[in-house]
């Protein structure tokens, strides 16, 4: 027998116990329900990309801000295989990635089929959360750090699997529910409850807020109001990461 056999014969089995489960067990992920850095403004957008994100990403860009987005490998859409009609002609879903990462915005995760998590198995959790990683470092080489749960729920399972994968919870503390309806007031005064608490120039308060770019209302109108009542009030506008002041939003 070559000694390779050899070695391969005692190690084998050792290989073989230990793949069963993860070799290392991480801490629970954390859960980030608004943003620390005082006077940041994080803008972010679930759900997509879908029809509308395209030309809300320019728009960001024309503003010259910094969001991020918590998107999806198949929800509207499959973003492998299908594209969409932009401002700038037909372009791929994975472009539209490229677009974000380029622009500077941080791309998180959303789960690959909008899934939500709790119940799950952890195979499913972890399929759901690897194979949109995957999506994502084949198209612009970094993989998410930062996710957000479906629907916002998760329990103790859900945060021991996350961390187990290297992943951050962000949640919001500002909701319009912009996929409710098309009351632009309604949710540009959810806004406003928030922005008229604050009284200090420049803020000492930071705020996450949650919009979706698939909604119609969102990029055209909603936003371009949020930006300029946000701007009105002195905040910065930041990245999930740069508003925690984590300076690795990917893994
Ligand atoms: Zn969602």
């Amino acid at each position: 027998m070559h000694i390779n056999s050899l070695v391969l014969a005692f190690v084998a089995p050792l290989i073989a116990l230990t793949s069963a489960a993860p070799l290392m067990r991480r801490a629970p992920a954390t859960i980030h329900t608004k943003c620390t850095v005082p006077g940041t403004f994080a803008l972010s957008f679930d759900d997509g990309p879908y029809n509308q994100t395209w030309d809300l990403i320019k728009t960001l860009n024309e503003e010259n801000i910094k969001a991020t987005f918590f998107i999806n490998g198949n929800n509207f859409d499959n973003i492998e295989t299908e594209s969409v009609t932009t401002s700038d002609g037909v372009r791929s879903y994975l472009d539209h990635l490229r677009f974000m990462h380029t622009s500077g915005h941080q791309i998180a995760s959303h789960t690959y089929e909008h899934a939500v998590l709790t119940g799950l198995s952890e195979e499913e959790v972890t399929r759901q959360m690897n194979a949109l990683s995957d999506i994502i470092y084949n198209t612009v080489s970094v993989r998410p750090r930062y996710m957000r749960p479906p629907t916002g729920a998760y329990d103790d399972t859900v945060l021991n699997i996350l961390g187990n994968l290297g992943y951050e919870v962000a949640i919001w503390d500002i909701d319009p529910k912009d996929y409710e309806d098309y009351d632009l007031q309604r949710k540009e005064d959810v806004f406003s409850s928030y922005l008229d608490q604050e009284t200090a120039t420049p803020p000492t308060s930071a705020h996450m807020s949650l919009m979706h770019d698939v909604h119609p209302q969102t990029g055209p109108y909603l936003l371009p109001w949020v930006v300029r009542q946000v701007r009105a009030k002195g905040y910065r506008f930041a990245t999930v990461a740069e508003c925690l002041n984590d300076p690795r939003p990917y893994q």
